[in-house]
């Protein structure tokens, strides 16, 4: 690691296939061992109604990482960790077994070929915004807009807060580590 301040990274976690409380969990994990970053914040799960074809509900949750990777190199090992977890892609947001978004990388707003930050469609899904505010209720985006904000115009619905005793894996809650 160099000396540079990191950068606080938010991961937006999803799945729903092959035991998805174990997938994200284990993403978790894998988090918390990515080179030159340190996982500092994990969301509660929540259960959500998939967005595109139809397909199980998802398991969504939100990590915060401090990192001195680069944004792309960020990107590389979160698709790693998406790979490790054998994800096949099919179909435009068909079923997955573990999917990783970066939704916001510091201030820092990208647009390149492989990478936008923020992520585009964080201020639309209630499935990021809610566990995110879990975590950090004061963030404020690069473009000025409060996480509060955007809240009061996104509604809950199909999302549930998963109870801690469906989990077969051992707890998982909102937890800063
Ligand atoms: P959505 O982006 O709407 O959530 P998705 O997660 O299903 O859809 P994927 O198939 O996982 O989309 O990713 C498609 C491509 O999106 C990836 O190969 C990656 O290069 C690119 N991408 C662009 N911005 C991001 C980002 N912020 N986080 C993760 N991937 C991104
Ligand atoms: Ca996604
Ligand atoms: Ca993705």
């Amino acid at each position: 690691m160099t000396d540079a301040a990191p950068i606080t990274a938010y991961i937006g976690l999803g799945s729903n296939l092959d035991n998805p409380h174990t997938q994200i969990t284990r993403a978790f994990d894998a988090l918390a061992v990515l080179p030159d970053s340190k996982l500092v914040a994990r969301s509660p799960l929540y259960r959500s109604r998939a967005v595109g074809p139809p397909q199980p509900d998802y398991i969504n949750a939100v990590a915060a990482l401090h990192t001195r990777l680069p944004a792309l190199a960020l990107l590389d090992a979160l698709q790693g960790i998406e790979q490790a977890h054998r994800r096949v892609r099919k179909q435009h947001w068909g079923p997955r077994t573990l999917d990783l978004d970066l939704l916001l990388y510091g201030e820092h707003t990208l647009d390149l070929p492989r990478l936008s930050v923020p992520h585009p469609y964080l201020s639309e899904r209630n499935f990021v915004l809610y566990p995110l505010a879990d975590i950090a209720p004061t963030l404020v985006l690069p473009d000025g807009r409060s996480l509060a904000a955007l809240l009061e115009h996104c509604d809950r619905d199909g999302l549930v807060p998963v109870n801690e005793t469906e989990l077969t894996t051992g707890a998982v809650s909102g937890t800063h580590l």
